[in-house]
């Protein structure tokens, strides 16, 4: 097979990939993005781009027969799900033994399915979680910089008082008053000019239609729209797509191997293609850079990688819960899909927790506040390489350290208000939070433990990680913002100090 040579390449197409491919496309490197998912640009024969929320198809999850939202059913029903035709779909659920992981697939990685909230983290926080990193200078200089780049926004707070569109949130942030509970507006991604033209229906409804999980097709600026816009925009990128890397080798040369398989539309392998480039960025996120890793390291091709790599591994707390409201405090038939506040309890020392106010547009009036609580879970888990597969050792006792954190919470907001949990929304009956999925994996491959200060992998040179697994399992917030600065900070010093001729 004929060998296809870069000076870099970049794996995967997420926050830490897209940082990585603009900033060495800006310094004339020439780059190749290699990514699994597919490029979605073309609309399908409903006109459309992604598929409808409510009508899931083909084009909603990769390679499954049958849709796996989180929420599996409603007042006990499996109204949800949905049966589909297997086909690269943009989103994900990656099962382990005792977790599930959600992830975007394509072109944007988790920009392209995720709900756009842009939090940065309070500084005491990332500096408990980073004490090796310089919280001045990601503070005045890298989170600012992956904010503009990323389009960061935020909603008009008098649209957000009187529209229909937010009466769910807040419904939720009354309720949180009334325990004595703070809540705090948070940043999106999604353009909120476009939202509000939308509301006056002089725009097509994209957050006001439901779309979310399964992409947006408008208003959203996935980094499809930013980040890798501009990264082709310098003439030096290539992105080459539905091509999964599956192994990492050094040429005796110090160079790096990659070995690629390109598949089609019905998952079927139709090429194997051979990589060599002399710098190597890592940006599958969390579970993909961590199990290419991994590989190397069990397999023998990278035998040098630490031994810190697969460990650190968390969920960023994450549960998700539902609560059922009385007849006279209904959330509305319409709500808007992307989240913009959250209940922020975080400085309790005694349970830190930060809830995202979070829809749920089923159209019709639910009473139902939903949540996704982000918790301040210590527990870590590490991936194994074993019997040809990745392994993860997350146990159900460390969920359930998540979801007794968000219970202590939410039960008392239910005391407050004299309300209680929806048991009918996350399958078996009776089962009031969801602790067994996360959508911000986060670990792996540890900032400072499995790579230096900056990102640069332990054992070899010119090799980097740029996305989620930097981060030690935890950040209080959501976690894109903070990725995309780490990647930002990465690129600055990478690119000054190891790419000199
Ligand atoms: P990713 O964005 O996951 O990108 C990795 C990319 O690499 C993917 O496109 C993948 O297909 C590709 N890849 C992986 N392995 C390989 C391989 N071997 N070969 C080729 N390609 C590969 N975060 C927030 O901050 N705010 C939110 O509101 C929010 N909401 C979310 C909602 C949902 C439903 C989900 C799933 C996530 C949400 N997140 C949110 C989390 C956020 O999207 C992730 O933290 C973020 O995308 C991680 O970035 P990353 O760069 O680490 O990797």
């Amino acid at each position: 097979t004929a060998v296809d040579n870069a000076p870099a390449i970049v794996v995967g197409s997420g926050y830490g990939s897209s940082v990585a491919a603009l900033r060495l496309g800006q310094a004339g490197i020439r780059t190749i993005v290699i990514e699994m998912g597919r490029l979605w640009n073309t609309a399908g024969p409903d006109g459309k781009v992604f598929c409808p929320t409510t009508a899931p198809d083909q084009r909603s999850m990769w390679f499954r027969t049958r849709t796996e939202a989180p929420l599996a059913t409603f007042l006990w029903l499996d109204v949800v799900n949905k049966d589909i035709s297997r086909y690269p779909g943009v989103l994900d659920r990656v099962h382990f033994a005792n977790i599930s992981v959600f992830v975007g697939r394509g072109v944007g990685g988790g920009s392209l399915v995720n709900g756009g909230m842009a939090v940065t983290p309070l500084k005491s926080y990332f500096e408990e979680q980073f004490p090796s990193v310089d919280a001045d200078e990601m503070y005045g200089t890298y989170y600012p910089r992956a904010r503009s780049m990323l389009g960061v926004n935020s909603i008009d707070p008098a649209w957000f008082e009187s529209t229909e569109w937010y009466r769910y949130t807040r419904i939720s942030r009354k309720h949180a008053a009334n325990a004595g509970l703070r809540t705090t507006f948070v940043p999106n991604v999604y353009d909120f000019g476009h939202m509000q033209r939308e509301a006056a229906g002089t725009a097509t409804r994209s957050a006001l239609a439901g779309e979310v999980m399964y992409g947006n097709n408008h208003g959203k600026r996935s980094l499809d729209k930013s980040y890798l816009a501009a990264a082709l925009g310098t003439g030096n990128v290539t992105i080459h797509t539905l091509e999964r890397v599956t192994s990492i080798s050094r040429a005796g040369d110090g160079t790096y191997l990659l070995t690629a398989q390109r598949i089609d539309e019905t998952g079927a392998v139709v090429e194997t293609k051979e990589y060599n480039c002399t710098y190597l960025f890592l940006g599958g996120g969390s579970v993909g850079t961590t199990e290419l890793l991994l590989r190397a390291r069990e397999t023998g091709t990278l035998p040098a990688l630490d031994a810190s790599v697969g460990t650190g591994w968390g969920t960023n707390g994450n549960v998700m819960l539902g609560r059922a409201n009385h007849l006279w405090d209904t959330v509305g038939v319409n709500q808007s899909t992307m989240p913009v506040m959250g209940i922020d309890d975080w400085a309790n020392t005694a349970n830190p927790v930060f809830a995202e106010i979070a829809p749920l547009p089923t159209g019709l009036e639910n009473w139902v506040s939903l949540y996704l609580a982000i918790t301040k879970n210590q527990e870590r888990a590490s991936f194994s390489w074993s019997g040809g597969s990745l392994a993860l050792n997350w146990t159900p006792a460390q969920s359930a350290v998540s979801s007794a954190m968000a219970k202590k919470l939410f039960d008392r907001i239910n005391r407050a208000n004299a309300t209680i949990y929806r048991y009918d929304l996350f399958g078996s009956p009776s089962r009031a939070f969801a602790d067994d999925f996360t959508y911000h994996p986060l670990g792996g491959c540890v900032l400072g433990r499995a790579t230096d200060n900056y990102g640069r992998v332990k054992g070899y040179s010119k090799l980097y990680v740029t996305d989620g697994s930097l981060v030690p399992g935890s950040l209080g917030v959501n976690p894109f913002v903070t990725i995309t600065a780490l990647a930002e900070r990465t690129m600055a010093r990478v690119l000054v100090e190891d790419t000199a001729p």
